[in-house]
């Protein structure tokens, strides 16, 4: 799957963003070593507790892990108010999150109409490390 199909679903799983706190709606593509694809939006907890909210990245990443699936390639990320996109990159935890589960995994983005790629190690530098797969 390329980036910008992998962009397009990201899109997708944003439709179903529930942010009544913030407004600002989130949705990931996840992609699999398979080639399956998991999607997630952004969940915020209505009682404004910021800690139980859960991010899109996050979203995508548990429903594949409890599904069977732990190896990732790729995820792309879309966000923005409205129906106004910018450019959103995961959140410092969501890049601890995915540096403890998948530290080689690339991070698709869409900066304007640009669909840019980056490493995770490069957003994460210096990361929190305990657990190091091969
Ligand atoms: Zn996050």
């Amino acid at each position: 799957m390329d980036n910008k199909e992998l962009i397009e679903l990201a899109k997708k799983a944003r439709e179903y963003s529930y942010s009544k706190i913030s407004e600002f709606k989130v949705g990931a593509a996840l992609l699999t070593k398979e080639g399956k694809v998991f999607m997630g939006c952004n969940i915020e907890d209505p009682s404004g507790i910021g800690v139980t909210n859960i991010c899109a990245e996050r979203c995508a990443i548990v429903k594949a892990i409890s599904e069977g699936y732990i190896e990732f390639e790729k995820i792309a990320v879309v966000g923005g108010r409205d129906s106004c996109l910018e450019e959103c990159l995961p959140c410092g935890v969501c890049r601890q999150y995915l540096n403890s589960i998948c530290p080689r995994i690339k991070i698709v983005s869409l900066d304007n109409e640009t669909i840019k790629t980056y490493n995770l190690q490069d957003l994460l530098p210096y990361a929190f490390n305990e657990k190091f797969d091969s």
